[in-house]
């Protein structure tokens, strides 16, 4: 072992997870003499966050006891597979923070020697090429409850069966014509085990590979092999394999590798309110219900990110769920907790009116304007102020202001005096409505003697509004995202037929006409910000220069009672 071992590897065994209490078993035997583990992903798809927890556990674990993770392309399957998916993956990790440095790897490099392999087991005798179709081959596997039935070319001759397979190689066989399958038990009561295929034929292009074979080895067959060619120690998978863990000791025990690897199986991570499946996601992508993988509604690692989401807050989700045995569902909530954690310490505070009223200051001096010093982030002194232009004409929230305000509305009516934040008190002297009666502007007056601060006569207001200078605002785009399904788990057995049904059709608002302060403009896409009373948005990368579009990360929770105790109070 390297003695680099942070102190996680060295606390005791009572406060770590089962997994990590069988890597210091393993370690303390000498079973192994240090940790390799990796990271699997099939390229038929983006990553989404349930990935994050199997990323997080392989590339953590490894850290944490000083050894290494490697990044395998587990594409064995030419006919979902694409480059795209290869690099969209590779972003995503390195997003996220982890770092397989030199160990890429790909299970199509391991083809040839799969290929050896599988000729080894045949003249063992523990391999055999069969002729029964698809079809015939499920029926004659059984069911839980009975026993499977031999195939017919179950014991046809070390020789007929070399032949067979080279003849499989060479491209002598059709698509579904002919199989290689391990020969174990026909009644074993783990189905997995009654003479799974170790290879199928498919005349198809390879990503990788591209027309050099035609036959394919199967996830069982390729996986433990690839695991133990890597000297991987522990690998580490979801609990939907664990019927395939006798499979996978099966196969290295034929082949005497000798340190197998082992693999350990762990509970997956879903959360409501939304899918965790790359084939439902590709549904919603190929239908055109969502703009693509890199949807902010997707729980996709691109997603998310272009949401707002940051590497920090996923990861804290990820580790507050912790590794356990049982298939659990995090609440949606969780992960809104999480990201407004961060947020609120990262997130520079900007000033934004989403749906604008024109205010016009009718004592200030036409035509001026003046600078007034903001805030950046009132939880970070160090990240300073900004200036932030005022003027005679601004835009203040509509639903800021009331002509005939209920007992607890303590913003602006007429009559009424409130706060601009940062800037001066105003009064309402008079709402300008249109021909249908709708309020278009508020002629307001200011006290220039509370500029930046209190009044000097000690009077005060009940509330402080955001703003914007009207000839200085930028004019911007905000799309606010809702869940994209209306119901806990779309995918439970009573939506199952229909589960697109269940699709939140408000899931997107498009709101144009936004008014921004300036600095606005010189955001890049992909920052972060907290627009003040109205939540957590981040730039979107179809912005153009001057024409910004921002995405709602997530809305604030109390934030103006927050704003007010902590001191933000000018
Ligand atoms: P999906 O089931 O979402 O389509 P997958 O399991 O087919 O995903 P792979 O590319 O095979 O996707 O996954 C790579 C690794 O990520 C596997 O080891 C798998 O166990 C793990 N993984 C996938 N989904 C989750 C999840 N929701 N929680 C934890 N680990 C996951
Ligand atoms: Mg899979």
């Amino acid at each position: 072992m390297a003695d680099d071992t942070s102190k996680n590897a060295n606390e005791p065994s009572v406060s770590k997870d089962f997994i990590r209490q069988k890597v210091d078993a393993d370690l303390a035997s000498g079973k192994y003499d240090g940790v390799v583990t990796r990271f699997p992903p099939e390229p038929n798809g983006y990553l989404h966050i349930g990935h994050t927890k199997a990323i997080a556990l392989s590339f953590g674990l490894a850290k944490e006891y000083g050894g290494v993770t490697h990044l395998r392309f587990d594409d064995t399957n030419p006919l979902t597979e694409d480059t795209s998916y290869v690099e969209s993956i590779e972003e995503d990790i390195r997003w996220l923070g982890y770092d397989w440095g030199d160990r890429l790897h790909y299970t199509s490099d391991y083809f040839e020697q799969l290929y050896d392999w599988a000729v080894k087991l045949i003249e063992k005798g523990v391999a055999y090429v069969c002729h029964l179709s698809d079809e015939e081959i499920r029926e004659y596997r059984g069911t839980v409850k009975e026993a499977g039935v031999d195939s017919p070319y179950r014991d046809r001759s070390v020789e007929e069966n070399l032949a067979d397979f080279a003849k499989m190689r060479d491209g002598g066989y059709k698509d579904g014509e002919v199989t290689l399958r391990a020969k174990i038990d026909m009644s074993n009561a783990n189905m997995k085990m009654r003479d799974p295929l170790m290879y199928r034929v498919r005349h198809a292009h390879h990503h990788n590979t591209g027309d050099k074979w035609c036959i394919y080895p199967m996830y069982d067959w390729a996986h433990g092999q690839s695991d133990a060619i890597e000297g991987i120690t522990h690998s580490l998978c979801t609990l939907e394999f664990e019927n395939n863990n006798e499979l996978y000791r099966w196969f290295l025990e034929q082949l005497e590798v000798p340190t197998p690897p082992e693999q350990t199986e762990f509970a997956r991570l879903g959360m409501t309110y939304t899918v965790m499946s790359k084939r439902k996601l590709l549904e919603l992508v190929e239908k055109g219900l969502v703009g693509g993988w890199d949807d902010p509604r997707l729980p996709t690692i691109s997603g998310l990110r272009r949401r707002g989401y940051t590497p920090t807050a996923i990861k804290t989700l990820i580790e507050r769920t912790g590794i356990a045995k049982a298939n659990s569902t995090v609440d949606m909530g969780m992960l809104e907790w999480a990201i407004r954690e961060d947020l609120n310490y990262i997130a520079p505070r900007k000033m934004a009116v989403l749906h604008p009223l024109k205010v016009t200051i009718t004592n200030y001096p036409e035509g001026q304007s003046e600078e007034l010093e903001a805030i950046n982030n009132p939880e970070r002194a160090e990240d300073g102020t900004r200036m932030v232009p005022f003027s005679g004409e601004l835009y203040l929230e509509r639903e800021d202001f009331m002509e005939d305000p209920p007992r607890k509305f303590f913003r602006l009516a007429p009559g009424r005096e409130v706060r601009l934040r940062y800037a001066f008190f105003i009064t309402c002297n008079e709402a300008v409505k249109d021909d249908n009666g709708e309020v278009i502007e508020l002629k307001c007056t200011y006290d220039p003697a509370t500029r930046g601060g209190d009044a000097p006569d000690g009077r005060k207001v009940k509330a402080t509004l955001h703003w914007v200078s009207a000839n200085h605002a930028v004019d911007m785009e905000v799309r606010n995202y809702d869940r994209l399904f209306n119901v806990e788990n779309p995918l439970e057995a009573q939506y199952k037929d229909d589960w697109l049904q269940t699709l939140n059709p408000d899931s997107l608002e498009v709101l144009t006409g936004v008014k921004g302060e300036p600095s606005l403009a010189e955001m890049k896409a992909g920052d972060n910000c907290q627009f003040e009373r109205k939540g957590y948005f981040c730039m979107d990368q179809d912005s153009k220069p001057g024409a910004p579009v921002f995405n709602r990360t997530v809305t604030l929770r109390d934030s103006w009672a927050k704003i007010q105790k902590k001191g933000g109070k000018k």
